[in-house]
């Protein structure tokens, strides 16, 4: 039996890790959910899967929800709730379902406490990989990936020395508009933006697929994961998403991680690790698929990802900037303020004006946040 706690449970790797639970219930306990505005939601799951307290994003929701919740539930809230959601005593496991960096002080609480990090929230790592993987070593935590990509390459290294490893491939399905040149790309709607080809996810996610920013935080993901330096990064356009992603060893053998896409698998496999147990997935036939392809990242399509290459390498606050003010600039696009090509527009012309420095601690990580987000606001 595992306890587990849910930052994020209303959203779209939320709900898929309750469905994950839901289908072996002997296995877990749930112990915490968390919910930003989606209070009946949140409700339903509490009613259904009765944890021992939850959080709401403010406290006129608290307040809601202490009336509705069967008695014996705790209800917190804001950020200070998430904090000690993300502490509390019970759970062995935390899966990070938040959007945004607004998960990091949640992340590092769990962390804290000795909780097994199931990480979905890439945000936290792009902005503060080197403080949260630094903790999880010093208190001894797993931090184990559910991100598809992640997953499999944490897959394929499964019982491999990671020196041995020579590189590294996310596969990368393109997004929304992967058939398109950059000039159709000019007064694409929100609805359009929204319509992946081949996985169903949050709204940001979704506007970083298109963008190619959400492949640009896996690299920055994958480099503090495992370890590995950007030369070791490569992406691969691969429109079917079915080979997840794969390393390549000295040997230049080759091992790659395959499967229809279905996030259900790797949230499971975040859970269970090491062990293997059946899912209501469906199962791969290649010989129906037939066919899979492949093509050369171009980095002058999508320039958002050259972008988060150049933060990386820069390190130190530019991934910060980068990752903030992508926050923005998407949330800006949801709401119509500005177009699709106004998002790479905002990350180019925020990270011209930002000079990088040290961030060694959250006080530093949270000042950089705020600046990108205030300019990326305003351009
Ligand atoms: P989502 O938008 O569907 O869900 C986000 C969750 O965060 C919801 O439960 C929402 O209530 C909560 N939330 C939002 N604002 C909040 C606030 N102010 N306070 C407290 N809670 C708040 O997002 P998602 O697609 O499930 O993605 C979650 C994370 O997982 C992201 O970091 C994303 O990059 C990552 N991820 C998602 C997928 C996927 O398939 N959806 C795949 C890989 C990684
Ligand atoms: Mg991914």
């Amino acid at each position: 039996m595992k306890n587990i706690t849910i930052l994020g449970s209303t959203g779209s790797i939320g709900t898929q890790t309750l469905d994950v639970i839901a289908n072996d219930p002997e296995r877990y306990r749930v112990v915490g959910l968390s919910a930003g505005s989606n209070l009946a939601l949140l409700i339903e799951q509490a009613k259904q899967f009765r944890p021992s307290v939850v959080c709401l994003a403010n406290k006129e929701l608290a307040e809601q929800a202490k009336a509705e919740l069967p008695s014996g539930i705790q209800v917190l809230y804001g950020e200070e709730g998430l904090v000690e959601l993300a502490a509390n005593a019970d759970a062995d496991v935390v899966v990070t379902a938040i959007v945004g960096s607004r998960g990091l002080p949640a992340t590092l609480a769990a962390i804290e406490a000795g909780k097994t990090i199931a990480l979905a929230n890439k945000e936290t790592l792009v902005t503060a990989g080197h403080i949260v993987m630094e903790r999880a070593r010093q208190k001894g935590v797993s931090v184990i990936p559910v991100d598809s990509e992640h997953s499999a390459i944490f897959q394929c290294l499964n019982g491999e020395d990671v020196k041995s490893l020579q590189q590294l491939t996310l596969t990368a399905s393109g997004g929304s508009f992967r058939d398109r040149t950059r000039d159709q790309l000019a007064g694409v709607t929100v609805a359009e933006a929204l319509n992946h080809p081949n996985w169903s996810m949050g709204a940001k996610i979704t506007i970083d697929s298109a963008t190619m920013v959400n492949k640009g935080l896996e690299v920055i993901e994958a480099r503090w994961l495992f370890d590995v330096t950007y030369d070791q990064i490569k992406v691969l356009i691969h429109p079917e998403s079915i080979i997840h992603s794969f390393v390549e060893f000295n040997d230049n053998s080759v091992i790659a991680q395959l499967g229809l896409p279905d996030m259900r698998v790797p949230i499971q496999y975040a859970l269970t690790y090491p062990e293997r147990r059946s899912t209501p997935t469906g199962r791969l036939d290649l010989a129906a698929i037939g066919k899979l392809h492949f093509r050369e990242m171009d980095f002058a399509r999508y320039p958002c990802l050259k972008l988060a290459f150049e933060c990386g390498r820069a390190g130190q606050s530019a991934p910060t900037v980068f990752n903030a003010a992508n926050e923005v600039a998407v949330a800006r696009f949801l709401n119509g303020e500005i177009d699709f090509l106004g998002i790479e527009r905002v990350l180019e012309r925020v990270l011209e004006r930002h000079s990088v420095t040290a961030v060694n601690d959250l006080q530093a990580i949270a000042e950089v946040d705020a600046w990108a987000r205030k300019e990326a606001a305003v351009i």
